[in-house]
């Protein structure tokens, strides 16, 4: 008996929320004066599927995207082809000598990091005799890609250096903006707006705020803006509650439940022990899913309103909870780790990292759903 493609006996579910996304989207377009927005959906879209949320984006209104990658690139290409107009596609991680016809052939705007880059697309639109659109970086206090400050002064003095290349987007990235009152801020947004001042002026104009900067005010908002991480639910910083809509929840069902009642160990290490009377349920949940191993002893599971902590070290394909508390439960019934009681923040918190690592994280091994967005 073989099961239809997609089909997964898989007893954890992934859901996404499309319509939260594009909900997220507009919230963060219209806290700009402008209303001009792009949305970034490097890294699979965040992990939650790059061809859902993209289409969900594209049918909001949004039609300039980010990616990473140049396959991702070429990836999001295929999934609006036959759209018109077709949404930009720029890739962030920078052009690579010999991948200039691919950029062309599908339509992908580079992103220039460095004066080199710069020199290869200009040589190539030279060659082609076409002005082909690609976006500027300048890094401002990154020091990973972009320009860095004597590139950029290079570029202001001799600007005939971009002659030939349809300037679309001057990017920068911020490296503390989701610390609110850190003084980094102000000066990364201040030599932005000197480099945007001084350089040829892009036909798009000026881009500087991911997320967490959209959130600092509009000194920060420029000409667009360029979120990802919040459209996906995560909060932009620490203060305050969190004022994106939730978009991801994860649900198992219980596998088996032991009851224990002499002393006895639980999981690798025997990290947790029990002394009397205890009830552990143990899901299909493990870090080869995404579920870090970090969130050993320390995370939390919800079975209704019942809080149940996950005891034990996480396994690669198992986690076990206490649910002592609970002696009406058993195999089949569904344990909440990501959904109305925790959100992906209160989970990174717990396993020590950032929402961004959980939400990209999460495994290939669930059933993922997808509820609301364009159909
Ligand atoms: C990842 C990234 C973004 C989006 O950042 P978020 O914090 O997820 O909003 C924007 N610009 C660049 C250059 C990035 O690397």
């Amino acid at each position: 008996m073989t099961p239809p493609t997609g089909f997964t006996y898989s007893p954890t579910t992934l859901t996404v929320d499309l319509d939260a996304i594009a909900d997220n989207w507009r919230i963060l377009r219209d806290r700009t004066a402008h209303k001009r927005a792009a949305a970034v959906v490097k890294a699979d879209g965040y992990g939650l599927g790059l061809a859902p949320v993209a289409r969900t984006l594209a049918a909001a209104g949004c039609d300039t995207f980010f990616v990473a990658h140049l396959d991702a690139g070429l990836e999001l290409a295929e999934i609006f082809a036959g759209r018109a107009p077709r949404p930009r596609i720029c890739v962030m991680n920078g052009l690579m000598p010999g991948h200039e016809p691919v950029y062309a052939e599908h339509d992908l705007w580079p992103s220039l990091n460095d004066l080199g880059q710069i020199d290869l697309w200009r040589t190539y639109c030279r060659r082609v005799e076409r002005k082909l659109p690609a976006a500027l970086h300048c890094d401002t206090g990154m020091s990973r890609t972009g320009l860095d400050r004597t590139e950029a002064e290079t570029v202001i003095g001799e600007p005939e250096r971009l002659t030939g290349i349809d300037l679309r987007f001057l990017m920068s990235h911020m490296a503390c903006a989701d610390t609110p009152s850190h003084k980094m801020n102000r000066e990364q947004q201040q030599r932005f707006a000197d480099l945007s001042n001084r350089l040829p002026k892009p036909a798009e104009g000026a881009m500087l705020a991911a997320s967490s900067a959209t959130f600092l005010g509009p000194d920060w908002h420029f000409d667009w803006i360029r979120p990802g991480v919040c459209l996906y639910g995560v909060r932009p910083n620490t203060d305050g509650p969190n004022p994106m809509r939730p978009v991801v929840s994860l649900e198992s069902k219980i596998l088996q439940v032991r009851q224990i009642d002499a002393p006895e160990t639980v999981g690798y290490g025997a990290s947790h022990r029990v002394e009397g009377p205890t009830r552990i349920a143990t899901l299909a949940v493990g870090y080869a899913d995404g579920y870090l191993r970090s969130l050993s002893n320390t995370a939390k599971a919800f079975v209704g309103e019942a809080e149940v902590p996950v005891v034990g070290r996480v396994s690669m394909d198992l986690i076990t909870v206490d649910v002592s508390g609970l002696p009406q439960i058993g195999p089949g019934d569904s344990v909440s780790l990501i959904g109305p009681h925790q959100d992906v923040d209160a989970v990174a918190d717990q396993a020590g990292t950032i929402g961004y690592e959980i939400l990209t994280s999460l495994g290939a091994r669930y059933a993922r759903r997808y509820i609301g967005g364009a159909a």
